[in-house]
Order: C-alpha cells, then structure tokens, then sequence
C-alpha cells in the first residue's frame, strides 16, 4: 500500500468483496441483498462502492435522500435505488432518475400518487414503510386499510416491498424487544397483503439483524455499517475487514519545555520537556474536537501518539514523546488493525459517526482488488 505523504482515505475495495461475500454466506441463496450506500457510502465514496456493488450483483442500493441516488444515476448506476427519507419537494426528481421512494406517511402517499398522475406513470416502484418500535418514521398497523385504499384507486404507483428498521438489533439485552417487531412486522404484512391481493417483497434487517436474527431475514437484508467493516461484536469485527484507512503524515515536530502549551486555549501544558507532532487533519476534516485534549490517539510508527490540546480547524497535535518519528513520516488515524471503532468508542460514540464525519475535503483514494 502507497505510503500517504498528505491526509488521504484509501478505500480498499478487495476488503468490501470479503464483507460482501461474508455477510451474503449468512443468508439464505433466495434472500436478495440491498446495500445502503447513503452519507457516501458511510464516509467512503459512493461512486466508487456503488459500482463495486454492482460489480458484485448486488440487487438493490439505498441512499438516504433524493440527491444522493441522483448522484448515483449520473454517473451510471444502474441498479434499483430506494430512497429511504425522500421529501415531497423531490418526487419528480425521483421519477426523472428511476428512484424508488420509500412511503411513510399518508401525506407523503397522496403527494407521490399525484406526481406519478402527473407524469403519466404506470405502476411506479414504491416501498412502504411501517414504524414497529423505533418510534422514527413509517406508517403505523392501524394505517393499513387506508393505505390499500388509496392504492385500489390508482395505477400509478405499486408497492414493491414493505418494510420497517430494527430499533436494537445490535443489542443482546433487546433480544425480546426486537423479537416483537419481527413478529409485529410479519403481521402487518400479512394483513397488507391479504388487503391489495398481491405479494411485495418484505425485508426488515440491518447489519446487526442480518448477523442476530435469522428469522428476520424474509425476502431482503439491507447491509451498511457490516459492508463498510463494522459489525457492532467483536466476534463479527474479527470476520469482516474495515474499508478505509485514513493516513497522514507528519508535517513539523516541536520540542517544548516544561509548562509550555500546545495550541489555542493552551489547552495543553507540557508535565516535561516533550516532543509533539501537528498533523494536517482538523475538525473540518471529521476529527471533531472531542477528539482532543487525550480523548483521541494516532498511530505512528507503530506506537500510540495522543492528541493533545483542542483539536483546530487544520490540524491537531499529537504527544510523540519517546516516540522515534520524524516530519514526513506516515501517521495512520485508523486502518484495519487500528479501527475508527476504537477511536470512536474512545470519545463516547460509535463507527458509523466517525466514518461518515470525514469530510469531502479529505481526498480519496481508490484501491481495485
Ligand atoms: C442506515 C439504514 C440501514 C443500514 O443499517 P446498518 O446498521 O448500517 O447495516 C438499514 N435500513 C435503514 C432504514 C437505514 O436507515
């Protein structure tokens, strides 16, 4: 692997055929896989994993907003794209690039209706959505004879699939909670069904409901964080491998004296005489300033380096005392042995948060297996 002489996020895309292939072995062959590829594709490059993904016959992507799916399409994707939280404004953008909107409100059902009318639609693809705990958006079971109402009295639309989103899939102690929205969702579908008289795919898990509950899996399993190398357990983080690796390098080394501070606030004060590193990566970069005053860590040359002081918009400095470095050496934020999950759990949060927060101003690199 190149070494990095600038900040840079490499994107290994061997590592997401392994996770693709993994998460794929645990299900069932007629089980089809939706791969969520919103937030560019977790902070990576959406471009480049949605293609992959289709490289790999992946059956279905999902982003998070119209635009993100618009993206896609312009630059040639080709695969069904769910919208997973499209506003009405958008209806006619999802048309015009064959985007497949998720349905969660009668509001949202009446406004999609009407768009499709009036652009001459016939059978436009739809998936509804129904709320089975997480309490976040979708309709509710009680919803249902109106819902197959309002579709009796349209050609427009056809409803594609049904779904809902698993609250505490990760969570052993949610074990009965979870349980109770695949039952609940079952039931809701099976009355839908037996209402428009014909059978829409239903798919319910993500990453952690693939990996826990089996029973969950139905027609699809729609996979983000588990692609991208993450899957909330030890057990599954040792199987799959993290796609992005963000690198840096030293730009200048400082020798300071006792009680001197690092940067502003002098938020750090030297307990020695200490040797620190700045590295150009900020919080405009992701590294948010949790991540200051010791909470976050660097790699370099193999050893742990804290970051210390408040995190500025460019850079951060990092305690390299007894650490043999110089300027231009390689400094690894997180790879796949340092993982952003560590860094992650270190200032209180959680993989998803860190991979998507590193900004588009940090280049990508693009690695083909
Ligand atoms: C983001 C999202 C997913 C993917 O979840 P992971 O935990 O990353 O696998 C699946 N379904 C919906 C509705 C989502 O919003």
């Amino acid at each position: 692997m190149p070494k990095a002489n600038e900040t840079v996020l490499e994107i290994d895309l061997g590592a997401l055929t392994h996770n693709f292939n993994h998460l794929k072995s645990k299900l069932q062959p007629k089980t089809k896989f939706l791969a969520v590829v919103k937030a560019f594709a977790y902070g990576s490059d959406s471009i480049a994993i949605a293609k992959h993904l289709e490289y790999l016959n992946v059956d279905y992507l999902a982003v998070a907003y119209a635009k993100e799916g618009v993206l896609l399409r312009d630059a040639g994707v080709t695969t069904p794209i769910l919208v997973l939280h499209p506003q009405p404004i958008n209806f006619k953008l999802i048309i015009d690039h064959c985007l497949e909107p998720s349905i969660y409100s009668i509001r949202v059902l009446e406004t999609f209706i009407e768009v499709a009318k009036a652009q001459s639609q016939k059978e436009y693809p739809v998936h509804i959505k129904f709320n089975t705990g997480l309490n976040r958006l979708g309709f509710w079971e009680n919803d249902v004879a109106l819902i197959a109402s309002k579709l009796s009295k349209t050609k427009a639309i056809k409803v594609k699939s049904l779904f809902s989103h698993l609250a505490a899939s990760e969570d052993i102690n949610e074990i009965l909670f979870t349980k109770n929205q695949i039952v609940s969702f079952k039931s809701i579908a099976e009355k839908f069904k037996s209402k428009i008289g014909y059978n829409p795919w239903l798919h319910l898990c993500n990453t952690s409901g693939i990996i826990n509950y089996h029973e969950g899996h139905l027609d699809m399993v729609r996979s983000g964080i588990g692609l991208y190398g993450f899957g909330n357990s030890t057990i599954e983080d040792a199987q799959l491998k993290p796609i992005a690796s963000l690198k840096s390098v030293i730009s200048q080394i400082h020798q300071i004296e006792k009680n001197e501070t690092v940067g502003y606030n002098r938020a750090y004060k030297a307990k020695d005489f200490e040797k620190t590193a700045t590295i150009p990566i900020g919080h405009a970069d992701g590294i948010t300033r949790i991540y200051g005053k010791g909470k976050g860590f660097v790699f370099i040359n193999g050893q742990r380096a804290p970051i210390i002081g408040n995190v500025c918009m460019d850079m951060i400095m990092v305690n390299v005392t007894g650490i043999n470095c110089k300027e231009g050496d390689e400094v690894i934020i997180f790879n796949g042995s340092h993982k952003a999950s560590h860094l992650a759990e270190s200032a209180g949060t959680i993989s998803y948060e860190i991979l998507t927060a590193i900004s588009q101003r940090v280049q990508r690199r693009i690695l083909t297996d």
